[in-house]
Order: structure tokens, then C-alpha cells, then sequence
């Protein structure tokens, strides 16, 4: 059976959310941003908040993938559940409305490598929007293979591979209300 702990209870990211939605609406005061959110693990984040936003907003959605080099679970040394991109970002749904002009920010459920947040940030950065900035609601920087800058952190974390709060293991999970450190994860997920 797969085992989860929990470490971030929903309560703690409740809290550190809404001061990100402070932060945001203070940085772009009396302006309009779009938050652009990467399906589908920021979801979740991205619904609560843009409630912690007063200002004028819009949506939209971006999707990407690692298929034809999927990452995969496996364990570390120490027995933890690690995560394995093998990092191919491939285009899977492009943004609905143009960024020209625009005050974007990327919403983005976790921050591992860097590389679907580096790729995603060359197509923004390509439609030439007025700012662009990135809200990761968590930081794994031990992980990092390409530097990138993200303007609001929710919080930093260890190397564990997490899921809950739109985070899955195999589209499994997302609906967990905590944020939990999944270890010994099935080997042959149904849906993986
Ligand atoms: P990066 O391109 O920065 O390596 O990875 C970002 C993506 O990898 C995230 O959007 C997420 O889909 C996935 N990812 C990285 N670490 C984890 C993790 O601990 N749990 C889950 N569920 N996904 C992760």
C-alpha cells in the first residue's frame, strides 16, 4: 500500500497562499494581470489564489507533457520515492489569448528541474507580454538541471515526491486537501 505522510496541511497552505495573493496584488497594483496556469497539477493552486487577487484578472491554461519520455517514480537510496524527469517538455495545449502587452504570470504547482518552467517561459516571452513572473507554489531546488527565477515561492521543500492539492501520482491523488510525501508508490499505477 502506498504510504502517505502529510507535509503541508491545508491549513499551512491556506495561509502561505493567501500571502502570495497579497504579495501579487501589491506588486501589480491598480493594473490587470493574466494568470496562466499549467494543467492540470496547478489547478487547484491557481483557483485559490486568484481569490486572493483583488485586481482585474483573466485566465487562462497551458498544458504540457514529458510523454515519449515519461518520467517515472523510483526510489532512492534511502527508500523514498524520487523523481525522475528525463526532461522532454512537449507542447500539449498552447494558451487560449495572445500575452502581448500583458502583465502574465505563470502559475505553476512545483518547481523540480526547471525545465517545463524554462520552456514555458521562451513561448510566453515570445508573444512579448509587458512582465512576465512565476508563482510556484512549491520549490525543490536541490533539483535543479536549468536556473530559473521564480518571483512568489510558496514553499521551499525537500527531494521527496509529493502529491495532493492538484499534485498526482498517476492522476491519482490531486483531490488529497494536504500536500503528502508519497513513499512506496504502487509499481504498476492503473492509468500510469
Ligand atoms: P520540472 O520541469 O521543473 O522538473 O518539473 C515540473 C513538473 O514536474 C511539475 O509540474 C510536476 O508535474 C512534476 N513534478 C516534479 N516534482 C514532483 C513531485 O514531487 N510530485 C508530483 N506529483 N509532480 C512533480
Amino acid at each position: 500500500m502506498p504510504d502517505l505522510k502529510v507535509l503541508l496541511s491545508r491549513e499551512t497552505i491556506a495561509k502561505r497562499v493567501a500571502e502570495m495573493g497579497k504579495e501579487i496584488a501589491r506588486d501589480f497594483d491598480g493594473q490587470s494581470i493574466i494568470l496562466v496556469g499549467v494543467l492540470k497539477g496547478a489547478a487547484i493552486f491557481l483557483s485559490d489564489l486568484a481569490r486572493h487577487i483583488p485586481l482585474d484578472a483573466t485566465f487562462d491554461f497551458i498544458g504540457v507533457s514529458s510523454y515519449g519520455n515519461r518520467p517515472t517514480v523510483k526510489e532512492d537510496p534511502a527508500g523514498h520515492a524520487a523523481w525522475d524527469s528525463l526532461g522532454e517538455v512537449r507542447l500539449t495545449k498552447d494558451m487560449d489569448s495572445s500575452m502581448a502587452d500583458r502583465n502574465v504570470i505563470l502559475v505553476e504547482d512545483i518547481l523540480d528541474t526547471g525545465l517545463t518552467l524554462n520552456y514555458i517561459s521562451k513561448l510566453v516571452r515570445a508573444h512579448q507580454p509587458k512582465s512576465l513572473r512565476i508563482a510556484a507554489l512549491l520549490d525543490k531546488p536541490s533539483r535543479r538541471k536549468q536556473p530559473i527565477e521564480a518571483q512568489y515561492i510558496g514553499f521551499t521543500i525537500p527531494d521527496a515526491y509529493v502529491v495532493g492539492y492538484g499534485l498526482d501520482y498517476a492522476e491519482r491523488y490531486r483531490n488529497l486537501p494536504d500536500i503528502c510525501v508519497l513513499e512506496n508508490p504502487p509499481e504498476n499505477p492503473v492509468g500510469a
